[in-house]
């Protein structure tokens, strides 16, 4: 069985109160009311990692992700963080390769390789994510796109490597949008995606792979995606700011 994983990408959002209470909220919540099979993920900005995670506490199905990190183990680099100091104060997850961090940080799939490189040297786990631009999109490339962040991102990663991977496909122009993919649409690519990671590693790693829908998931369409053979899962943005909305999204296996 495939792990199901809801991930909160908080991005720049909340200051240290409304961290505070928004994280308290979910993980007393999640306590209660997730189904123990899936995991909660909080990737929350750096300045608040420490004290998601101090909440956190021993909660068996909440976990804290960072939402990059730098290439380099440490040294001169001025305004960044290590996947070395994330994995010292005891994150667990970090989302790469986020079609934000793409667009207006130039992140290209060579950076992603080695920054996937180094979270998993550190213990970490990867939300990887991939996907397309809308003109992809009309123009019908969007596998295209999606095998290529995958080939040069990822697939020079060792079998045993890539079993640590969480794959997220984000079509970009669902992203904050409000224009959530079709749910045949999201299968349809989740299912070309799972092939792909076939064709590289065998059916067993792709069968054993989660990969996440990301793009205006919420608690009204997140069953429909969910229901999807090939969808695990989502990696929610704006929907997790709201903790009760956050966790109804966790109840819609
Ligand atoms: C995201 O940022 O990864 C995301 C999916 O955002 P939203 O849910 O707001 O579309």
């Amino acid at each position: 069985m495939r792990q199901k994983i809801v991930a909160g990408n908080w991005k720049m959002n909340l200051l240290k109160e409304d961290a505070v209470s928004l994280a308290s909220e979910v993980v007393n919540i999640a306590k209660d009311e997730t189904p123990s099979d899936v995991k909660v993920i909080m990737c929350t900005p750096f300045i608040h990692l420490s004290k998601v995670k101090s909440l956190v506490g021993d909660a068996a199905n909440v976990f804290v992700g960072a939402q990059n990190c730098y290439t380099e183990p440490k040294g001169a680099y001025t305004g960044e963080i290590s996947a070395q100091q994330l994995a010292s104060y005891g994150i667990d997850y970090v989302i790469l390769g986020h079609s934000e961090r793409r667009e207006y940080f130039g992140e290209s799939n060579a950076t992603l390789a080695t920054k996937t490189d180094a979270v998993i040297a550190n213990g970490m786990l990867p939300i990887f994510c991939i996907g397309e631009v809308l003109e992809e999109r009309e123009a019908g490339t969007q596998k295209e796109v999606v095998e290529k962040q995958l080939s040069e991102g990822l697939f020079h990663l060792s079998a045993e490597d890539f079993g640590k991977v969480v794959l997220a496909y984000e079509p970009v122009w669902a992203i904050g949008t409000g224009k959530t993919a079709s749910s045949a649409q999201a299968q349809e690519m989740h299912k070309d995606i799972r092939d792909m990671v076939a064709a590289k590693y065998g059916q067993e790693v792709a069968d054993a792979t989660s990969i996440l829908y990301g793009g205006s998931a919420k608690p009204s369409n997140a069953q429909e995606l969910f229901a999807q053979p090939d969808v695990d899962g989502g990696l929610i943005g704006g929907a997790s700011l709201v903790a009760r909305d956050f966790i109804e999204i966790s109840k819609s296996y």
